[in-house]
This record gives C-alpha cells, sequence and structure tokens, in this order.
C-alpha cells in the first residue's frame, strides 16, 4: 500500500486519530500539528479541492495568487503529495525561485513545515551549495539551476513536477526555463509544470503555454492607505530615514518595512535609524534588521523575529526591516503596517551597442510600487509612504519592469542554450524575444572567446566552458590555465571573483582598513592582489576569523572562496585539467596569470589616455580607475573585470596587461589586418 497524506484538515481535528507523515513514516509531531494550524489559515487552503483537480487534469496550470496568500511554501507540498502518489521512486518536485536567499529561506521553513530535517526529504539547490540529499523529494532552487540542471538531464527527468515560481519577475533565467519547459512538456506527457505569479497580469503566461487553465486566489488584504510627497526628495535615503523616525514617534502599533536598494546602503540606514531612535528618549525600543541577498542565512532568519516589547512607559516596541526588493514579492513578513517606499531599486542594464552590462540604481515601476504598498495591508489596514510624488507615480513610472531579458547581456544563456542543443536562437520560443543586437553580441563574444565556431556550432572548448557555473569569460579562463601553467592561482582568482567583496571598509576605520589592504597590494593589480589575500588567507590556516578581523577581510567571503574554490577544482579534476606547473620563484609566475586574464577578458581592456582617463578599446568609452583599486600608479593597458556606472563611468578590479599579449592572445579580436 502507497502510503499518502491525507487531508490535512483532519489532522488538526481532534475526532481524527494521528496519521502518519508520509515523509517520515513517524506520527505527525506536535511540531508539525502546531505550525499546521497556521498554515490552514493561508488563503491558499480554501482552494485546495480546486487546485488538486487542476493539477491532475492538466499538465500545465498557471497559479496567481497574491504575495502571502501561501503560495511558495504550500503548494509544492500538495504537488509533492500528488506526484509520490503515482510517480516512479525517485523522481521528486522543484520549485524555481529567482533570488538565492528566497530559496533558502523557504527551505528552511517548509522543511520546518513538514517536521523534517533540511537538506534531508526537502531542500535547496543555489550556485556553489547544494543542500540535498538522495532522500529529497522537494527541492527548492534558484531558477539558475534548473537551468544548469537542464544541461546533464535535458528532459529533466528526475523530476515529476517544476513550479516556476515569481514568474512575474520575469528573470532571464525563468524566461528561459519557460521555452525550455514548454519543449519538454511536449515531449514528456508525465510532466506537470505550475507557473506560479503574484501578478494578476498572469494571462500572458495562460497564453504562452497553450491557453492552460488559470487558477486566482484572492488574498485576504486589508486597504492601504498611499501618501505621496508634495514635492520630489533630493536625497531619498535621508528623506527615508526620517520617515521611519517620524512614524515611529507618531503612528499608532506595527511594525515598518522599508525598501533601500543594496548592502551598503541598507546597514547605514539601519545604524542610522537607530542612533536617530535611540537619541528620543520617549520613543519605544525597535529592533532594526536589515535583509539582503548577501546576508548569511542566520541573520536572514532575523526578519522571522518578534517586535520588541513595548517600553515600561507604554511606548511600542516596534520591528523595523530595511530591504532590497527581495521583501517586495519574495519573502513575506507578518505584522508589516508601514511600508516606506523611495521608489527605486538596483536593476541590472544592458546597452548592446556598447556592450556594458552593469547594475545601476533605477526607478521602479507601477506595479512594484503597487506590491510594496502591498506589503503593509497584511494582517490590518495599513499605510504606505511613497517618497515622490503623485505626479511623478502616474506620469514617470513605467507600468510593468521589462523582462530581464530585454536588459542582460546574454553571453552566459547563449551558451547553455547551444550547449542543451537549441542551436536556431532565433526560433526559440521566447517569451519575449531579446532584440537581435544583443543576441548577436553574445553570439560574437563566444566565437571570440573560441566557445562558438564561425557557423555558430558549439566547440569542444564551448562544450567545456558550458559546464561551469561560471560567466563564459571565466571559464574560458580556466579552461585555458593550464597552458600557461598556472591553473591553481587561477582557480583562487576566480573563487575570489565570485564571492562578495572580501575587503571591509568599516565607516569609522576607512583609514585603517585601506591600510590593511595595501599590506596585500600586488604592484600589477587587484586580480593578483585577491590572490595575495587568498594565499595569506590559506598561510593563516584558513577560517581563522580572528585574523581576518585583524586584516579587515570578511572572513565568511573568504570561506565560501574557498568553498567555491574547491567545488571549481573538483570540476577541472573531471576534465583532467593540468594544475601542475607554475613556479614561484620564476620570473614568468606572475606574467602566467596576467596572461590568463587576458584569455578570458581581452574585450575588457583600456587605455591609458593623455588626458589621464582610460578609453575602453571595445567602444571607446571614458573610463576611470576604480577608487577601491590597489593600484598606486596608472599603467598604460589595463584588463578589467566589471564597468561600473555611478556618478563617473568606473572600471573596478584591474590589472596592469602588456599591449602584445593581447595581439598574442587574441589575434583574430586585435589584429585588424587579420
Ligand atoms: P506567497 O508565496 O504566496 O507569497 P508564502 O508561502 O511565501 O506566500 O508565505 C506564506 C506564509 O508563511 C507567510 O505569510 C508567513 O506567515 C509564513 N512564513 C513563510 N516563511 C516563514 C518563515 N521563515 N518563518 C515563519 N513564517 C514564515
Ligand atoms: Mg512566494
Amino acid at each position: 500500500m502507497t502510503m499518502t497524506l491525507m487531508d490535512c484538515r483532519d489532522v488538526s481535528d481532534d475526532a481524527v486519530p494521528s496519521h502518519i507523515n508520509p515523509l517520515t513514516k513517524r506520527v505527525f509531531s506536535e511540531k508539525y500539528k502546531k505550525i499546521l494550524e497556521k498554515r490552514l489559515k493561508l488563503p491558499v487552503w480554501e482552494y485546495r479541492q480546486q487546485f488538486i483537480r487542476l493539477f491532475n487534469e492538466n499538465q500545465i496550470m498557471v497559479l496567481v495568487g497574491e504575495t502571502g496568500s501561501g503560495k511558495t511554501t504550500q503548494i509544492p507540498q500538495w504537488c509533492m503529495e500528488e506526484v509520490l502518489k503515482y510517480a516512479p521512486q525517485g523522481q521528486g518536485v522543484a520549485c524555481t525561485q529567482p533570488r538565492r536567499v528566497a530559496a533558502m529561506s523557504v527551505a528552511a521553513r517548509v522543511a520546518d513545515e513538514l517536521d523534517v530535517t533540511l537538506g534531508e526529504e526537502v531542500g535547496y539547490s543555489i550556485r556553489f551549495e547544494d543542500l540535498t540529499s538522495p532522500k529529497t523529494v522537494l527541492k527548492y532552487m534558484t531558477d539558475g539551476m534548473l537551468l544548469r540542471e537542464a544541461m546533464t538531464d535535458p528532459q529533466l527527468r528526475r523530476y515529476g513536477c517544476i513550479l516556476l515560481d515569481e514568474a512575474h519577475e520575469r528573470t532571464l533565467a525563468t524566461d528561459i526555463l519557460m521555452g525550455l519547459l514548454k519543449e519538454i512538456c511536449a515531449k514528456r506527457p508525465d510532466l506537470k509544470l505550475v507557473v506560479m505569479s503574484a501578478t494578476l497580469d498572469a494571462g500572458k503566461f495562460q497564453k504562452y503555454f497553450n491557453s492552460c487553465p488559470l487558477m486566482t486566489v484572492p488574498g485576504r488584504t486589508f486597504p492601504v492607505e498611499v501618501f505621496y510627497t508634495k514635492e520630489p526628495e533630493r536625497d531619498y535615503l535621508e528623506a527615508a530615514i526620517r520617515t521611519v523616525v517620524e512614524i515611529h514617534t507618531c503612528d499608532d502599533r506595527g511594525d515598518i518595512l522599508v525598501f533601500l536598494t543594496g548592502e551598503e546602503e541598507i546597514e547605514d540606514a539601519c545604524r542610522k535609524i537607530q542612533q536617530e531612535i535611540e537619541n528620543i528618549s520617549s520613543s519605544g525600543p525597535v529592533k532594526v534588521v536589515p535583509l539582503y541577498s548577501t546576508l548569511p542565512p542566520q541573520q536572514q532568519q532575523r526578519i522571522f523575529d518578534e517586535a520588541p516589547a513595548d517600553s515600561p512607559s507604554g511606548a511600542f516596541g516596534r520591528k523595523i526591516i530595511v530591504s532590497t526588493n527581495i521583501a517586495e514579492t519574495s519573502l513575506t513578513i507578518d505584522g508589516i503596517v508601514y511600508v516606506v517606499d523611495p521608489g527605486f531599486s538596483k536593476q541590472k542594464v544592458y546597452n548592446p551597442r556598447i556592450r556594458v552590462e552593469s547594475l545601476l540604481v533605477t526607478p521602479i515601476s507601477k506595479a512594484s510600487a503597487q506590491q510594496r504598498a502591498g506589503r503593509a495591508g497584511r494582517t490590518r489596514p495599513g499605510k504606505c509612504f511613497r517618497l515622490y510624488t503623485e505626479t511623478a507615480f502616474k506620469g514617470d513610472l513605467i507600468e510593468q519592469t521589462y523582462p530581464e531579458i530585454l536588459r542582460s547581456n546574454l553571453g552566459s544563456v547563449v551558451l547553455q542554450l547551444k550547449q542543451l542543443g537549441i542551436d536556431d536562437l532565433v526560433h526559440f520560443d521566447f517569451m519575449d524575444p531579446p532584440a537581435p543586437e544583443t543576441l548577436m553580441r553574445a553570439l560574437e563574444l563566444l566565437n571570440y572567446l573560441g566557445a562558438l565556431n564561425d557557423d555558430g556550432d558549439l566547440t569542444e572548448l564551448g562544450g567545456m566552458m558550458a559546464q561551469f557555473p561560471l560567466d563564459p569569460q571565466m571559464a574560458k579562463m580556466l579552461v585555458d590555465a593550464p597552458n600557461h601553467k598556472c591553473l591553481n592561482e587561477t582557480l583562487s582568482i576566480v573563487a575570489m571573483l565570485s564571492v562578495p567583496n572580501v575587503f571591509v571598509r568599516p565607516r569609522d576605520a576607512k583609514k585603517a582598513a585601506d591600510e590593511a589592504k595595501m599590506r596585500f597590494a600586488h604592484i600589477d593589480g587587484d586580480h593578483l592582489t585577491l590572490l595575495n589575500v587568498f594565499h595569506a588567507y590559506k598561510r593563516a590556516g584558513y577560517d581563522d576569523a580572528n585574523w581576518c578581523y585583524e586584516n579587515f577581510l570578511n572572513s565568511r567571503a573568504l570561506k565560501s572562496a574557498n568553498s567555491v574554490r574547491s567545488q571549481l577544482e573538483r570540476m577541472c579534476d573531471k576534465f583532467k585539467l593540468d594544475k601542475a606547473g607554475n613556479d614561484f620563484t620564476s620570473k614568468s609566475y606572475y606574467i602566467n596569470i596576467r596572461k590568463v586574464l587576458v584569455v578570458g577578458y581581452f574585450m575588457q581592456v583600456a587605455h591609458l589616455e593623455r588626458q589621464g582617463h582610460y578609453l575602453t578599446v571595445k567602444d571607446n568609452q571614458v573610463v576611470f580607475m576604480h577608487p577601491s583599486t590597489a593600484l598606486d600608479h596608472k599603467p598604460e593597458w589595463l584588463v578589467y573585470n566589471e564597468f561600473v556606472l555611478t556618478t563617473k563611468n568606473y572600471i573596478r578590479t584591474v590589472t596592469e596587461v602588456r599591449p602584445e599579449w593581447l595581439l598574442e592572445i587574441a589575434p583574430a579580436y586585435y589584429d585588424l589586418s587579420n
């Protein structure tokens, strides 16, 4: 007899004897029952029968439900119960998330709900971190990871059901997955696909998936009163902090959610809010909690802590969450009554003409603004303070954020599609096809890197590059490094470039931090400085938090660089790439490494002009070295890792190269007579 989960409502009914949890084969625990009571109150539970019926009667369906209605945590569990009934042994359920933080946090929550250990029956998989086991039947993962899995399992046979969550975000990977899954579903009638979205305009998804059924779960939200500023704010950060302090001192009970754009800004705001509120003697206690993607998991969980108790004098205790877009739809935090929305987020922008992709602080769309406001009405009527004018909202904000596929460099994705055997990109069923120029740029880059031949077919080298979870440039560096006898060093540099910034620069100790950084500085540039740091970290015995602290280094980032490095090293071993060779005492030790940087990034080279600025080689853009560089002089030629647009055009993480290497390594690109 196969064990199935009974309708869980029965379990809360004392008249019904306890059942066995089919995942653990144990009797449902007290913990399980306690959380179940809460779960049963989520809006999606009223639609359980209807969902199960549609799920069983159709291969593909679209589910729309407001943020917080229980889509991400509940629906995949139901799908799992159904799939367990009929799918062959070993087939499970995957639920994709555009954000790493959401994948981790939701998996932890669902493991709790099912009373299992995270990483066993319920797990998650994000780039460079896989917390699953052979027992895993429900896996939360980033959309990028599922796309990677398709490369080794083109029909995604290990899944009986796939849920694409947060489809309204239209991330690059989700868009590509929609195209792929549409094809896979046609070939695999046993595969179920559920597309979930938080916005009502899901008709587009429905139409795309051959007019499949669409199910809508109305949210249970309370009215939210929206306020605008009379005049545009000059400094949105300062305005946001002021607004939070005003709400805390004047408004009724309830937690506050503030939307800002990135880690540094958020940490800064948290500190200032805490300080200002501490200076007001009559105000109640606050707990100010940051939320952004590079925050370690234990700290992410703090957003779910209770607000502090009221002060003895009766002033309200409050939780104040300062978050990036993550809190817009991916994570639901209960108890929010006030939302402060400055109207910005960091978004990827790509200009194919100058082939530059960068993250820019950009005004949000109307749809985003509405989602943000909605976060205030989850538990009772709320207020949303928009730090822009009503005229700006109506006239300046675009309706919807453009899909990421229209704003991205497609190098990685095109390489992956080629590896998946999708050669005819022009006829791939994109929901919104990217601009032909963007596709051309991607093909051109991959051709220069040797990943595609002149006919646009994947080369052996390209096939290898596609396996690495890296940008094609970095993958090329690894694959080619043995030719320059420096795979070990290249692995370390690539790992260091793949984690958050390792250098810590506290506001009150900038000088000491800069001095500490200079002790690692390499005369030829930042990539080699990163290598020095990694080597020193290794000498310090890895994972020595004290040593990191004294040297103003982020121990978590270094630890993760070390783990990334081991994973990449295993892949290199699989391809039998030769790690032997580079002799530290030889004069060419660093030259070899710098040449490998050119192997990957020859299209990202800048030349020093007489006026003191640099010009990029590929399109003559005026750029400057980023002030964070460890270089103390201006070399004539630089290879750069990143183009940063702020007040000026900066190139960040730069290393000196020689012009003759450009000709030697990338003749097709540099030798005009070719
Ligand atoms: P949706 O995907 O529709 O936005 P979710 O399934 O993510 O909704 O969330 C449903 C509810 O689950 C939330 O309102 C919240 O109460 C609860 N929840 C989710 N994650 C956690 C967590 N880590 N800790 C406590 N409660 C959580
Ligand atoms: Mg969700």
